[in-house]
């Protein structure tokens, strides 16, 4: 479907949220994806398409997706494009998709991790809740790499909704948790009973690691919702 940008929020020091608008409403359900293909000049070989989380909630007119710019010399001629857009620019959006999406059953106990930019999908659900005034029973943490990376605390706060912020490199002043994200750590923090479903979201190789270790910690793996990004890397 054809989509028009309108405007971008910052939401960090390298996170921005592009708003879109399109003649028909897309139909979505909250934590689902799309393809979004952006023709630009001289696009380099990783291409013009990119799978994204729509981060907006059906319930907001437009539709957004919030993307992180690494700024290195390898950033992509893509990211370039997408923080450079102009109001009026045109977009294509592929159907929505995905399983990332709130278990029918409003009575299963849910533990959501985000992953630095991985939380946009929650961002898109907690948005949804909110203006449904629907509550669900959700431990939810965000892992970030330094304070600045926090984002969507907003959208958090009107959802009722509290984060564990893990913060991987602290400043000194930080009074919350601090280090490298573990399966352990999740486990403590969310305390799964047989029936909670875990919710990991963000960079691929991160996510397996925590994964393969939940597992190893007596997690069985329908119990595991996962959405990947891959194209980030997190050793
Ligand atoms: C289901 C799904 C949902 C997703 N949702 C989101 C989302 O909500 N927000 C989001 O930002 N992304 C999301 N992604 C990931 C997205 O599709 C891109 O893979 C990601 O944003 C990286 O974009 P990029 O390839 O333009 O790399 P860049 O952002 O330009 O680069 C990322 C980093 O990786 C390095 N790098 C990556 N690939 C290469 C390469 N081939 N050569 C050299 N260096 C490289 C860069 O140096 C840089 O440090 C999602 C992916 C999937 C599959």
């Amino acid at each position: 479907m054809r989509a028009t940008f309108h405007h971008s929020d910052t939401e960090s020091h390298n996170v921005k949220t592009f708003w879109f608008e399109t003649p028909e409403s897309l139909r979505y359900t909250a934590g689902q994806y799309t393809e979004i293909t952006l023709p630009h000049d001289n696009p380099d070989n990783r291409g013009i398409k990119r799978w994204s989380t729509l981060s907006s909630s059906p319930t907001e007119k437009l539709l957004a997706i919030s993307s992180e710019y690494a700024g290195d010399e390898n950033t992509s001629s893509f990211k370039r494009a997408l923080f450079n857009l102009e109001a009026g620019a045109q977009v294509d959006l592929a159907q929505a998709m995905g399983d990332f999406v709130l278990p029918k059953d409003t009575s299963t106990r849910l533990i959501f991790v985000g992953l630095g930019i991985g939380v946009t999908p929650f961002r898109s659900i907690f948005k949804w809740l909110a203006d449904n005034d629907e509550q669900r029973d959700i431990t939810f943490i965000h892992s970030v790499a330094t304070e600045d990376d926090i984002i969507f605390q907003n959208i958090f706060d009107e959802a009722h909704q509290h984060a564990t912020i893990v913060v991987e490199d602290p400043s000194d002043t930080w009074g919350g948790e601090r280090g490298q994200l573990t399966a352990q750590m999740i486990l403590g923090i969310g305390k799964p009973d047989s029936d909670t479903l875990i919710y990991l979201s963000g960079a691929q190789d991160y996510l397996e690691r925590l994964q393969r270790d939940m597992l190893r910690e007596g997690v069985k793996q329908h119990q595991i919702v996962t959405d990947f990004f891959p194209g980030y890397s997190k050793s």
